[in-house]
């Protein structure tokens, strides 16, 4: 039998362990000076984070920029500019049985956190919940993916030079590392990956009682309206082509699965579609830059396979070509694809978007609500009614109105799933919720107390204490001088 590979990485837990137990990650100038070591890594090397993410899935650096290395600057001024106060205390109130108190809600780390992270955006879903660990004061270890390796391999060799190393660390590999890793003993395991990793991370996190954050992903679905304005549709179909196609080619979590028109409005989308594909990635896509690679051949067949399928071939409306040896797949288009296909059951994960179409825009809302609660959900209308009723009738992480992915720049919105596509949020504050113990500390003074709050019991005694539960201290008084009723209807005198 095959024997287990030990990766040696106790005793730098344990190391790990006693460095923050001993204090060293809790100081607000620790963490502010390693969220500042993050800017300097961002700002220091910025060409060759660049440089790995073409290198990993051939994203441009405009796009790499824009979803990445952006997003990772704005956020970190954004923690910056408010951690002080997210680490402060916040006053709060005990009951008037605690007569002459005081109470506050106190933010503190949870310890030694682990972060998995994904290889589709592998910069920023491995800083992003970094960031958050950091600001809340916890000792982090980061396990990148391992199948973006130019990313991996430049934040292990590189952040060491820019974080404290005794409490920060980046540990490189595969399945085989995230199962010997998940076997120790966390405060806290913040996963972004897919459900069938997830369960396995939820399972061993039982052994020790850990809390978990999960970032799923899942089918994620537009409804487009049949907008009244002509330039109001090219507005819709820029920006959901851009989501499809030009966000990591489709290899996005939050990116558009499917879409969902009405009949009479699919002719006309998909014209404008083909136009506006010719405008964004030219006569040959092929050879545009502006389209990301697949990951890797595995990722690649499997979506082969998907466009291959009997059932959804002669469903292909739009491109539908492929080049093995470029991991390229060319922006294509379904129409109504038979809904036990496996393009409408899995989660595509690529350049290949279906196109549903119904009778009325409204029965989209029962057509989501048949299947797993998605981690996003775009809807591009004017219907006033037709938005309320999304609002308040489907569930998703995440809903925007008219355009797609701008949710996840915001670091004002809880970033994460519902159901199927996890659970736990992040992002801004919500990160520094996500990695915080918000402990409750209660202080009373030594001088007074009601008499009545303690043994020997009797009725008398039970009027008093409802009174004081659940009157101010003028009604109380009142009771007690006979002048009001109490809440079980009668007086105490
Ligand atoms: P994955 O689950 O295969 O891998 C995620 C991480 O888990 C990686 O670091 C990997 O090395 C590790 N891992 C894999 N097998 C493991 C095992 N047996 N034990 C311990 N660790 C293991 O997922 P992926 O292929 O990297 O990502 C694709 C999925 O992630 C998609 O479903 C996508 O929707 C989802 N995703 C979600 C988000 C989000 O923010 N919600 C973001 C990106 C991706």
């Amino acid at each position: 039998m095959e024997s287990k590979r030990d990766f040696g990485f106790e005793r730098d837990l344990e190391h790990m362990r006693e460095c923050y137990r001993k204090g060293r990650t809790k100081e607000a100038s620790w963490r502010v000076s390693q969220l500042k070591g993050l800017q300097k890594f961002l700002k220091e090397k910025e060409n060759e984070v660049l440089m790995a993410l073409k290198q990993d899935l051939g994203k441009h650096p405009a796009e790499a920029f824009r979803d990445e290395v952006g997003i990772l600057i704005k956020s970190l001024s954004f923690v910056l500019g408010n951690l002080k106060q997210w680490m402060s205390s916040k006053k709060a109130q005990l009951p008037r049985l605690a007569l002459l108190s005081s109470a506050e809600v106190v933010p503190e780390p949870l310890g030694l956190v682990l972060v998995f992270s994904s290889w589709n955006f592998p910069l920023v879903l491995s800083l992003e919940p970094l960031i958050g660990a950091i600001a809340a004061g916890n000792a982090v270890i980061l396990k990148p993916s391992e199948l973006a390796p130019a990313c991996s391999s430049l934040l292990a060799n590189t952040l060491p030079t820019y974080l404290d190393n005794t409490v920060i660390k980046v540990i490189e590999g595969g399945p085989d590392v995230g199962e010997q890793l998940l076997e120790q003993k966390w405060d806290k395991i913040f996963f972004t990956g897919s459900s069938k990793v997830g369960r396995i991370v939820m399972s061993a996190a039982v052994q020790h009682l850990t809390p978990v954050t999960l970032e799923l992903g899942g089918k994620c679905p537009i409804v487009l309206d049949s907008l009244s304005w002509s330039w109001e549709r090219e507005v819709a179909v820029n920006r959901i082509l851009v989501t499809k196609f030009g966000f990591c080619a489709g290899q996005a979590c939050i990116g558009i699965d499917y879409a969902i028109v009405e009949k009479k409005f699919a002719s006309n989308l998909m014209e404008l579609m083909k136009i506006m594909m010719k405008k964004m990635f030219g006569e040959n896509p092929r050879e545009s830059n502006s389209i990301a690679r697949i990951i890797n051949k595995h990722h690649f067949l499997r979506l082969k396979n998907l466009l291959n399928d009997p059932l959804v071939k002669n469903s292909i409306v739009h491109g539908g070509s492929m080049d093995e040896d470029n991991l390229f797949i060319e922006p294509t288009i379904l129409l109504d694809p038979p809904l036990q296909s496996a393009v409408m059951t899995e989660e595509i994960f690529g350049p290949i978007l279906p196109i549903i179409t119904l009778d009325k825009i409204e029965d989209s809302i029962c057509f989501i609500n048949s299947r797993p609660r998605p981690l996003a959900m775009y809807v591009f209308t004017k219907n006033e009614a037709l938005r309320r009723r999304m609002v308040s009738e489907t569930s998703s992480g995440s809903l925007v109105f008219n355009d797609a992915v701008i949710q996840f720049a915001a670091d004002t919105l809880p970033f994460g799933g519902v159901g199927e596509s996890g659970f736990g949020k992040y992002h801004g504050k919500f990160s520094f919720d996500t990695f915080s113990h918000y402990k409750a500390v209660a202080t009373r003074s030594f001088l007074t107390d009601f008499w009545f709050r303690f043994p020997p019991w009797n009725n008398y005694k039970l009027l008093l204490l409802d009174c004081a539960l659940n009157l101010d201290y003028f009604g109380l008084l009142l009771v007690i001088l006979g002048l009001k009723r109490s809440r079980k209807g009668f007086n105490i005198n």
